[in-house]
């Protein structure tokens, strides 16, 4: 039988305590640093100690950290690795091992701890970064084939323009070593999935660029628990493990229909309510209110989601407290403040789905007026519009368009809905950790599906 996502995350914290690294308790969503908008990695509690403001009491660090990335929000339900809310395991150096025993110790948790074979095993190393490639070759022994050089962009971290930054190491899982290792592209998810990054900090970098050698060199690194439950429970994507299918299994529920029989879009609805519901429980539960700007907004964003998927899969009438009463369950042990909160969560909940109902009459009317105006086809802009501004999913209004005759434009409004994913995909390449960095990547990056009574204009002015 295969670990339980609570078995991995005590397994990898407890192989880290026993080489002496301090176990510490998960810091919140909302990060201490006022700068920042959310918690978005296991190094950031500790950015004081790595930005050398802050002096750490002990040297070595492990957690678990509950984390948000509303970059990966166009991901979720479509790979099958990519959460808005997800736990990081990491180990943490202040200035005490470095690059070669941070590589020993990842692959020590890897093939030991987990157990994972060497030969589904595939690592980078920064294109520059020669001493990290010898030291997995010549001190590990990993195959030279399956050590893959990649570039800045995934494997050079930086926390901003200046400061501290360095080289990168990632572990891949790779499903088909069947296939060799003649043409081996980590980037290919079909065959391999990134499970642990190794961040080796180096340098500093100054307002010229150039880098200077640290004089305390730190290790952060992370990996995704619900990934390596992914791999671990031998399951097709995250959303399958013990860790969020509950969940999905009590939306299907209340839905009528199962999981594994539904079809593409339902299956996709179920995952982003079973991502979603663990996101907004543990936002409410570390204290933001849903709202119209900064983290409320990206907690009103997510629940008006959840409830928009919930009636594409045909579920009727309240339902979110359900779903988060599975969620609770499922994080209570590790998170007694999620269960201490708990009418608190549903509170909550209900209240925004409740005002996420009105709105949507409201946005019918909108939709009669587009409809008096058409002619014959309801353009993809006006289609878009609708769905953008005021949460209608095309299938909603073509539905009730051709309730009267009408046509609607689906290749003009997929042109439009490409338009948006491109927007949002050219702000992915780097993580910017400022307030205003985060949320310009929030008005840029999320699907705005579901925001009604607001123009897109007003609605990004509450953010700005
Ligand atoms: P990817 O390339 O798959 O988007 P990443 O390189 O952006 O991942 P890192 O910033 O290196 O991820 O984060 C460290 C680890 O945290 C990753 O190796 C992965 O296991 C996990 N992780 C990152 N983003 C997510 C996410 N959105 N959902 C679930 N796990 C994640
Ligand atoms: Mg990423
Ligand atoms: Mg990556
Ligand atoms: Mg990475």
């Amino acid at each position: 039988t295969s670990l339980s996502g609570q078995q991995i995350r005590q397994k990898f914290l407890d192989f880290f305590a026993s080489k002496d690294h301090k176990a510490l308790p998960s810091a919140s969503l909302v990060p201490a640093d006022p700068t920042v908008l959310l918690t978005i990695a296991g190094m950031l509690p500790f950015k004081p100690i790595f930005l050398g403001q802050q002096k750490p009491d002990f040297p070595r660090a492990t957690t678990s950290q509950k984390c948000i990335r509303t970059n990966d929000i166009e991901n979720v339900g479509r790979t099958a690795r990519h959460h808005t809310f997800f736990e990081m395991l990491g180990n943490f150096s202040f200035g005490d091992y470095f690059k070669s025993q941070a590589i020993a110790y990842g692959w020590e948790v890897s093939t030991k701890v987990f157990g994972i074979k060497p030969e589904n095993i595939v690592v980078s190393v920064f294109e520059e970064d020669d001493e990290a490639l010898a030291i997995w070759r010549d001190e590990v022994g990993v195959n030279p084939k399956r050590i893959v050089r990649m570039g800045a962009k995934d494997n050079f971290w930086v926390s901003g323009p200046t400061g501290p930054c360095g080289p990168c190491s990632e572990l891949y899982y790779d499903f088909k070593p069947e296939l060799g290792d003649d043409d081996i592209d980590p980037d290919d998810d079909s065959r391999f999935i990134e499970f642990y990054n190794l961040v080796f900090m180096q340098y500093n970098r100054d307002a010229a660029g150039k880098l200077t050698p640290l004089a305390k060199q730190n290790i952060d690194t992370g990996m995704g628990l619900e990934r390596m439950a992914q791999i671990l429970q031998g399951v097709p994507n995250n959303y399958e493990t013990d860790l969020i299918f509950p969940i999905i299994e009590t939306a299907a529920k209340l839905a009528g229909i199962k999981y594994k029989k539904a079809n593409e879009s339902a299956k996709t609805s179920l995952k982003v309510i079973g991502d979603h519901v663990r996101a907004v429980t543990h936002l409410i539960s570390d204290g933001v209110v849903p709202s119209n700007e900064g983290r409320g907004y990206v907690l009103r964003r997510l629940i008006r989601r959840v409830v928009r998927h919930g009636r594409l899969i045909g579920i009727e009438g309240l339902f979110t407290t359900k779903v988060a009463e599975t969620a609770i369950k499922l994080s209570e042990s590790q998170y007694p403040d999620v269960r201490k909160q708990a009418d608190l969560i549903k509170a909550e909940l209900q209240a925004e789905e409740e005002r996420f109902l009105k709105t949507i009459e409201r946005g019918e009317k909108l939709l009669e007026e587009v409809i008096a105006k058409t002619k014959k086809q309801i353009s993809g802009v006006d289609a878009f519009e609708l769905y953008d501004t005021y949460g209608f999913p095309l299938e909603l209004t073509q539905e009730i368009a051709e309730e009267k005759g009408l046509k609607v434009d689906a290749e003009g409004f997929e042109a439009e809905m490409e338009k948006q994913r491109d927007r949002a995909r050219s702000a992915h390449k780097s993580i910017d950790l400022t307030v205003q960095g985060s949320l310009d990547k929030l008005a840029s990056d999320i699907e705005v599906t579901d925001f009604l009574g607001y123009t897109k204009a007003n609605s990004k002015a509450t953010v700005e």
